[in-house]
């Protein structure tokens, strides 16, 4: 991010968009570039380097031979590498903001808000690096001693999507620096420039060459067939689509990898009749409006028990008729264009069946064809079945279906009738029901009268086909740590 000019830089911005290999900007092998465009208006924002399978190769060459060095590195220096970090993509943070809004079009005051979460991460992992803690076990015989190291695991291949493109880049890479990995990083095609941007800001920090690579590319097949293949690579880290989790994971079974899979959702989100409404409809509407509702925690079913369903669908539709639409770089904007127009192609085939099988739409229901070819309007339906696919697929967009239900027991058993389980929400003002609920629910996060639930502090992942391991905590320190177990005999 300084100022200094790059051949094919992002326009607007002194933004790399080269391959960063060895701490060194290169060009991809073949000399090719991909375009990123702007969601909201389909201009190219920029031309960034095309890495094949080759480049990748490189790329774990390079994060293999840091890591011995990296490794040895104490871990109190290796915190204060991220500090640093930390404090440059502070200081940057505007210039940040404005660049994640420019590439995936969300609202600015999310964009920020992202950053923060981001930035929350590198700090976080930065004060943990100190606490990796192994153990003293005490020891069957009186000659030993039983202690349990942690280690590293080794290089890292890390692959992220475009919904969060900064926040899960650090959620990834902050964790693994801190244990002493060295990682290579690949988001996606749609958004890498948040990528790029940080990865500069790591450089300036002064990770030392070969620690921290990125590869972008619109081959993702090529690339990931080399990081899942290459048994120097001992861990993958996806966040993604349920789908590419199930087939990368496959392919990491030939060299037995380490996993983390941060995976698709399906969150149910429950009102009581008993349930504080207020509290309800501000948690759902920053829970589902957040970008354009392209979150894996995102309210997909939102359950509303029959004594409450026809008041709270009423003020629920007054305000999301109330939710202004537009460029994420204007102002009071909440709702910005979907990542593309097969996405939005997708939510409009979801709403459409859904309605064709009987749901009514009470607010939208409509793609914004007036704005352009990725717009969907925010929309609220009722009547929608449990069998319907709406109800089923991750619908990713601004759209809330509603389904009446009558007994606590019927809810739980309709929230947890799902292969996923990530997220799980549900307001009640009853205190047992709070305990039993907490338990019955199948989500690796469970809200209860809370529906903003992510921070770095708290193990985020899920159940089921939802995914593998936790990111964030303390716990998401442990996933880049194997345990070494050292028997030390004749001490008697
Ligand atoms: P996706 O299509 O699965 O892509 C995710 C990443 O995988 C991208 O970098 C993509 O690259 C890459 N990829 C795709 N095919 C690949 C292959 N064969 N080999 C290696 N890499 C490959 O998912 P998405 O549409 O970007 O993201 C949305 C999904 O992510 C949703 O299901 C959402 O729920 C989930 N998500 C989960 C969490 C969580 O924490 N559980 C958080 C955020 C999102 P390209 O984009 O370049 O193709």
């Amino acid at each position: 991010m300084e100022s200094r000019k790059r051949n094919g830089e992002a326009s607007g911005g002194s933004v790399p968009t080269q391959l960063f290999v060895d701490g060194e900007w290169r060009e991809a092998a073949t000399g090719q570039r991909f375009s990123v465009d702007d969601p909201a208006s389909g201009e190219i924002v920029a031309a960034v380097a095309d890495a094949g399978a080759v480049d990748a190769r490189a790329a774990v060459d390079a994060a293999h031979r840091a890591w011995s060095a990296w490794r040895a590195m104490p871990a109190t220096e290796r915190a204060d590498l991220l500090w640093r970090w930390h404090r440059l993509i502070e200081s940057h943070a505007e210039d940040l903001a404005r660049l994640l809004t420019r590439e995936q079009g969300k609202p600015f005051a999310e964009a920020r808000a992202e950053i923060a979460y981001a930035n929350g991460f590198v700090r976080w992992f930065a004060e943990e690096a100190r606490r990796a803690y192994g153990e003293v076990i005490p020891a069957p015989r009186p000659d030993r001693r039983v202690l349990v190291l942690r280690e590293p695991v080794g290089v890292v291949a890390a692959i992220t999507p475009w919904n969060f493109p900064a926040a899960m880049v650090t959620r990834k890479i902050a964790p693994a620096l801190a244990a002493g990995c060295a990682v290579v990083l690949k988001p996606s095609e749609l958004t890498p420039l948040s990528a790029l941007a940080l990865v500069d800001l790591a450089r300036e920090a002064g990770f030392p060459p070969g620690v921290v690579n990125l590869v972008t590319t619109s081959d993702a097949p090529a690339v990931g067939a080399v990081l899942t293949a290459d048994p120097r690579v001992r861990k993958l880290s996806f966040t993604g689509s349920t789908a590419v989790g199930k087939r990368l994971m496959a392919d990491c079974a030939g060299t037995v990898k380490k996993l983390s899979l941060e995976l698709g959702g399906n969150a149910p989100f429950i009102v009581f009749d008993d349930a504080d409404l207020d509290r309800a409809l501000d948690g759902l509407v920053a829970n589902k409006f957040r970008n354009a509702g392209q979150a894996c925690i995102a309210a997909n079913r939102v359950l509303v028990q029959h004594g409450v369903h026809d008041r709270f669908v009423e003020r629920l539709a007054a305000r999301v008729a109330a939710l202004r639409v537009g460029r994420g770089d204007e102002d009071g904007v909440a709702i910005g264009p979907l990542i593309t127009e097969r996405a939005r192609a997708k939510v409009e085939a979801l709403v459409d069946g859904a309605v064709a099988a009987g749901a009514r739409v009470v607010v939208g229901g409509r793609a914004l064809h007036e704005l352009g070819p990725r717009w969907y309007a925010p929309t609220v339906l009722t009547g929608v079945g449990p069998e319907m696919r709406l109800a089923c697929d991750e619908a990713f967009g601004p759209v809330v279906p509603v389904i009446r239900f009558a007994t606590e027991a019927e809810a739980v058993a309709l929230a947890n009738d799902t292969p996923y389980g990530l997220a799980a929400y549900f307001y009640t003002q009853d205190a047992t029901r709070i305990f039993r609920l907490a338990s019955a629910l199948e989500a690796g996060i469970v809200g209860a009268n809370e529906a903003v639930v992510s921070n770095q502090m708290a193990p985020f992942g899920g159940y089921k086909e939802s995914g593998i391991g936790r990111e964030g905590s303390r716990h998401g320190l442990a996933e880049y740590t194997e345990l070494k177990y050292l028997c030390l005999g004749g001490l008697g």
